[in-house]
């Protein structure tokens, strides 16, 4: 490896000159509105004839005609979202996110309006048109569209409930950003009275003095409590709304439309929650060492985030990459290559500096074939794995250049497929070149947290959500039953590990009242299961892996999960088999953990 200097500012300049006021720019949204509109006539004028050939012929022409336009406002809309991260400030780009927004919400109606034309072609028509050529690799996502138009209602009253949802449905959801944006946990600190937002209180968690976490912990709950009359009413006003829609639609699980976003099956969902409920043991054992060792008898819901105390080294941006760069290479030369590119190339944006957004993020311009990642990078191991993670991101749309647009939008569940994977490389090895015991301990705990979040945490908000709107559907839940079912969940998803737990968890998570997407947990833990099972994969096999791992990615968004799996792992998700795999590395590291710690 060269002794390269790599920059930590990002190039955007490759895309339009002169930031939100690129003329180059303007020149493009302009553009984009013009192809937006030409796109939407092209839809409105079809009719569909029911032949195979003409029909095809059509269609071939809109799906073509669907990429230009689909890059066009996806490259706007990497760009805005570039530029309002690196300038909070930047009120141009601010009123330049409105105008994208703008046309992503007149470029869906046309696909909607598409899928509808779809569902008026008979069955067998539609056999012979996507069996064409071209089309034929089209089929999954084309098919997809038109079935999902399908069981929905007639045009006409599927714009009236999307008109309706504006002010009822998604009026909730926001009403809860209004109540929590109003919010205050008041804290005495040191003999003061202090007013924290929800925010600041819920940093407080990770302090490690036990006495500020309880108190916080406490005057927590007294805050949501003392709102949990307008939330209770809010959520079941959110989820009595999704409800209805589901009846008029006929559609009796409530399960059904979540899993239909993620391509999967129930017997998938329940095969992964059964292994997860039969493997709490360790993570328990885990809790229960963490409480010994912060000196407790048992741990409370706040001392999850509790530190265990440790002085970590700092890492510089270089070191960094060439960490990366060096334990990528020991996986496969494709992602090494790429992720050589990204930091030679000015792709990434890490330099720690203010008026920066917070978190990270990967994004991509399809008309240059190139990715952005954007993080702020103080030097923490923590932000070693975040590049890594926003690479895997990268990889991944690397992995899916040459694809028809239509297949390359992955579901949320798979979306974390190769991010998780590339962290797991960077995390292993940072556990395994720790400097000193005390560092691999904090680094492992690191991991193990995560599997806790992921299921136990996540757990409990399922176990949750679906029991909450089975009661639902029999009329409102009251704030009193709200905390019974939500204490109760907990207690199932922790295996009974705290002391005490948080019953207003319902109203302090702002992911029950997102209406964007419905049951906003699981594609989360199957995320990470299916990573970690490939992760497992190429472990076993070692560096041949890579090629058949770009396979694998290639597909991610033109089949079901459980098509997937089988293709490129010959594994059945419904079963137990493949998800007992992935649980046990999250195992391993807890045994890693207990035997570190033993005696301690
Ligand atoms: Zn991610």
């Amino acid at each position: 490896m060269g002794t390269n200097t790599y920059s930590e500012v990002w190039d955007l300049d490759v895309f339009f000159e002169g930031g939100s006021g690129s003329p180059q720019f303007a020149q493009h949204l302009q553009e984009t509105k013009q192809l937006v509109a030409e796109f939407k006539a092209l839809v409105s004028n079809w009719e569909p004839k029911n032949e195979v050939r003409e029909d095809a012929m059509d269609l071939k022409a809109i799906v073509d005609r669907f990429e230009v336009v689909t890059k066009k406002v996806r490259q706007a809309g990497a760009f805005v979202s570039c530029l309002q991260a690196q300038n909070t400030e930047d009120s141009k780009a601010a009123l330049l996110r409105g105008n994208v927004t703008g046309l992503n919400a007149e470029f869906q109606i046309v696909l909607t309006e598409l899928n509808q034309k779809l569902t008026t072609i008979h069955d067998d028509v539609w056999t012979g048109i996507v069996a064409q050529d071209r089309l034929k690799e089209l089929s999954f996502v084309l098919s997809e569209g038109r079935r999902s138009a399908s069981e929905r209602l007639s045009k006409g009253e599927e714009t009236l409930i999307n008109a309706l949802s504006v002010d009822g449905y998604h009026g909730w959801g926001q009403m809860y950003d209004v109540i929590v944006g109003t919010m205050k946990v008041n804290v005495n600190e040191d003999g003061t009275n202090k007013a924290l937002s929800v925010g600041q209180a819920a940093n407080k968690f990770s302090n490690p003095d036990r006495s500020v976490r309880k108190n916080v912990f406490a005057a927590w709950e007294t805050a949501w409590a003392d709102k949990s009359t307008y939330l209770a009413k809010t959520l079941n006003h959110l989820a009595g709304f999704r409800l209805n829609v589901y009846k008029q639609r006929d559609w009796e699980e409530v399960l059904k439309e979540p899993l239909d976003i993620n391509r999967m099956k129930k017997e998938t969902l329940d095969a992964m929650w059964q292994v997860i409920a039969d493997n709490k043991m360790p993570l328990v054992k885990f809790l229960e060492r963490k409480a010994k060792l912060l000196g407790l008898g048992k741990l409370s819901w706040y001392d999850l985030d509790a530190p265990l105390g440790q002085a970590e080294s700092k890492i510089s941006y270089q070191e960094g990459a060439k960490f990366i760069l060096e334990h990528f290479s020991k996986f496969g030369d494709e992602m090494t290559t790429f992720a050589k590119k990204a930091f030679e190339e000015r792709w990434i944006e890490a330099e720690d500096r203010d008026g920066k957004s917070p978190g990270g993020f990967h994004t991509y311009f399809p008309e240059d074939s190139q990715s952005r990642i954007f993080m702020t990078y103080s030097g923490t191991p923590s932000n070693v794995s975040t590049l890594a993670h926003e690479l895997g991101h990268g990889f991944h749309t690397y992995a899916m250049r040459d694809l028809h647009t239509l297949n390359r939008h992955y579901a949320m569940n798979v979306a974390e497929t190769a991010s998780t994977f590339a962290e797991m490389i960077v995390a292993d090895a940072s556990v395994k070149n720790a400097s000193s015991e005390e560092e691999k301990l904090a680094l492992l705990e690191d991991k193990i947290q995560r599997s806790v979040a992921l299921l136990m945490n996540i757990h409990s908000r399922f176990l949750f959500e679906t029991r909450f709107y089975e009661e639902r559907k029999g009329g409102t839940v009251s704030v009193e039953r709200l905390n019974e079912l939500m204490t109760e969940a907990q207690k199932e998803a922790y295996g009974g590990a705290l002391e005490e737990y948080h019953p207003l968890f319902w109203a302090s998570k702002l992911h029950f009242y997102i209406t964007g997407v419905p049951f906003y947990n699981f594609p989360y833990t199957f995320g990470y299961l299916f990573s970690l099972g490939i992760y497992a994969k190429a472990l076993e096999e070692g560096r041949g892996y890579e090629e058949r791992y770009i396979a694998l990615l290639k597909d991610t968004a033109s089949m079901t999960v459980e098509d997937l799996a089988l293709k490129h792992l010959n594994v059945d998700l419904t079963k137990p088999d493949f998800w007992q795999r992935a649980v046990q590395l999250c195992i391993d590291d807890v045994e890693e953990f207990l035997r570190l710690t033993e005696g301690k």
